[in-house]
């Protein structure tokens, strides 16, 4: 007979992980399904310098590090998986994972966002061959060339500074004018002397496809439509991220973009009415504020949840 947990916590970044140490104190022994992103955003990140007590920062990673091994003290357990179908419709719910079937009397989706690509044909060919999402994983590869970075918001600037530990030169190219990022990491950029920055521009197509290797890209001003090619061998993207939730459409509500829609910040509805035993935390609801502490304070709100309906559910 498969095996009935009390709660089941879908994804290991820093909501899930919050879940985890919650529900594991309260001794619910919450299994963590780890998914595609073992570790979330912050395990691919470098120093964060606004979690609330860490004054020097502390690096992504560590932190992850940190939340699992505190989860892991009080009985959390890790499984590498991912979900493939699940069934909301009978209590317990029933999840297909890469690992079997599971069933669980509360669920806690924490199953974040992953990073967005532009779509274009080049572009999709080329990842992994000089195309990427993630600075601090694939900077190595570029020592001492010149590389572009797409994006006008936080992660596209943190990635533009942390390139110039390896790039010669890294052009930034935004869509607009004006850029979405905070004044401090926006001024860091602009003052940095190897990173130069480009509006109002928009890559029309990755070159070097054939090759499989990048080797520029062709670029149009989109206040003018004059077009140019940019010589590069690396091309970042920083353009934000869509939310995991697609194997909850129907069941659960998801907004017009695919975000879980919440109440009272962590309980899910389906039609407004509330999916009794099923909370989402972090990115994967959290279309506005999106940090490490909010996604960690929203974690351990989906665990109280999770704990108080338990109980009065008589477990
Ligand atoms: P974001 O703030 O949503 O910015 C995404 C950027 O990508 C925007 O400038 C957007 O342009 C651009 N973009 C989106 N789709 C595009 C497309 N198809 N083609 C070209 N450009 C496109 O996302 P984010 O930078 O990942 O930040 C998310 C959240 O995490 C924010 O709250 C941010 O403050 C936080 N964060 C903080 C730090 C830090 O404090 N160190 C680091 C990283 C992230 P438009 O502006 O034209 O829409």
């Amino acid at each position: 007979m498969t095996d009935i947990r009390e709660t089941v916590i879908l994804g290991s970044g820093c909501a899930g992980l919050t879940a985890a140490i919650y529900t594991a104190r309260a001794g619910l022994n919450p299994l963590v399904l780890e998914g595609h992103e073992p570790g979330g955003q912050l395990s691919i990140t470098t120093l964060v310098e606004n979690f609330p007590g860490w004054p020097e920062g502390i690096q992504g990673p560590e932190l992850i590090e940190n939340m699992k091994k505190q989860a892991a003290r009080f009985g959390a357990t890790y499984q590498l998986a991912h979900l493939q179908s699940v069934a909301l419709n009978a209590h317990p719910f029933r999840l297909q994972t890469s690992v079997g079937e599971i069933h669980a009397r509360t669920l806690i989706v924490a199953s974040g966002a992953s990073a967005r690509w532009l779509g274009l044909p080049s572009e999709q060919a080329l990842i992994g061959h000089g195309v990427s999402s993630c600075a601090t994983c694939d900077g190595f590869f570029f020592r001492g060339k010149e590389i572009a970075v797409v994006g006008g918001g936080d992660s596209a600037m943190e990635e533009a500074l942390f390139l110039t530990r390896f790039a010669t030169k890294v052009t930034l190219l935004h869509r607009r004018e004006s850029f979405r990022a905070s004044k401090i990491m926006l001024e860091r950029a602009i003052a940095h002397p190897n990173i130069e920055l480009r509006t109002n521009t928009i890559v029309e197509e990755v070159l070097g496809a054939e090759e499989k290797d990048v080797r520029g890209l062709r670029l149009r001003d989109v206040t003018n439509g004059q077009k140019s090619e940019l010589k590069i061998s690396g091309l970042f993207l920083g353009i934000g991220h869509v939310p995991n939730a697609r194997m909850f459409a129907g069941q659960i509500d998801l907004d017009e973009d695919g975000y879980i829609r919440t109440m009272n910040n962590v309980m899910t509805t389906l039609n407004g009415v509330i999916v009794p035993g099923v909370f989402a935390c972090g990115d994967v609801q959290d279309r506005r504020y999106r940090q490490a502490v909010t996604a960690a304070g929203s974690g351990c709100m989906a665990a109280l949840e999770a704990e108080k309906f338990l109980e009065e559910h008589g477990h």
